[in-house]
């Protein structure tokens, strides 16, 4: 589904590059946990899947398109298939929740502003039950300001929910949430896995968090991959 060849990538000024040949292919319905260390290439790696990094060389190919050769058209709409969860959740600022989950529909263009009059009630309505999967429906009217941590990336899952991406990216999802928020949002995000059979690919800080979410486990370190295998391959410490 995701065919990753070759892949390097270099930020100006920096000696080391931050990948380094990268090779991966995920099929379709796995859950992927991306380890390493801080500064391994994990945000460099899934920021180049939907293009946020512009990679120096390699290709990058998913359901037949190469994404490493797309302009900026087809980026938005590559861009609206693939969901993306950051660490700092990525709301839309100053806006009602709802919004922020009906903006999963249009993929969080920046100048969604301007679809607003499109919004259907259809959407509203899918906007609505995907906060009461995430048990957030009773803050639908609030400003993403007034949220925690946690139930601003109980909105992402569900801007995620709105849009129905067959492949779901993550970038530290969990690593600015306390231990208990974190291991719900895991527990929604391997819902997503499981029940609606989304292809996820996270970066991941927490080894006890990938080896309980995770189908197959890749380890970065210095732009390169050290170790791919399944969960229980994996030892105790990194
Ligand atoms: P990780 O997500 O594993 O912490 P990153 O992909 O963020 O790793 O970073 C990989 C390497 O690239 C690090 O050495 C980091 O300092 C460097 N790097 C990341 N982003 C930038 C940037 N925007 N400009 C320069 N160097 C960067
Ligand atoms: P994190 O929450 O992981 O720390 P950042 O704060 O680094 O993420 O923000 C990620 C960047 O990506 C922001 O500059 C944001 O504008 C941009 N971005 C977020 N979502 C999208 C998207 N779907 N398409 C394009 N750019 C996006």
């Amino acid at each position: 589904m995701l065919e990753i060849t070759g892949l390097t990538k270099r930020y100006p000024g920096e000696k080391q590059p931050a990948l380094q040949d990268i090779n991966l292919k995920v099929k379709e319905g796995e859950f992927v946990a991306v380890l390493g260390r801080s500064g391994a290439g994990k945000s460099t790696l899934i920021r180049c899947i939907n293009r946020l990094v512009e990679p120096d060389s390699g290709s990058i190919v998913w359901k037949g398109r190469r994404i490493t050769g797309m302009n900026a058209s087809e980026l938005r709409s590559l861009r609206r298939e693939i969901g993306f969860v950051f660490q700092h959740f990525n709301l839309l600022p100053r806006l009602p929740v709802l919004t922020n989950v009906i903006a999963g529909r249009f993929g969080m263009m920046p100048r969604w502003r301007s679809l607003t009059g499109l919004f259907t009630e259809g959407d509203r309505k899918l906007a609505l039950a995907s906060l009461e999967e995430v048990g957030l429906a009773s803050l639908a009217a609030k400003r993403v300001e007034a949220l925690s941590g946690g139930q601003r990336q109980r909105v992402a899952i569900a801007r995620v929910l709105m849009q129905q991406p067959s492949l779901l990216l993550g970038d530290e999802p969990i690593s600015s949430l306390d231990p208990v928020t974190s291991e719900r949002i895991m527990r929604y995000i391997g819902g997503l896995h499981r029940e609606r059979g989304m292809t996820v690919l996270l970066n991941l800080h927490d080894v006890i968090s990938a080896k309980a979410f995770a189908t197959r486990i890749i380890g970065l370190s210095g732009g390169r991959i050290v170790f791919d295998g399944l969960p229980q391959q994996l030892g105790d410490q990194e």
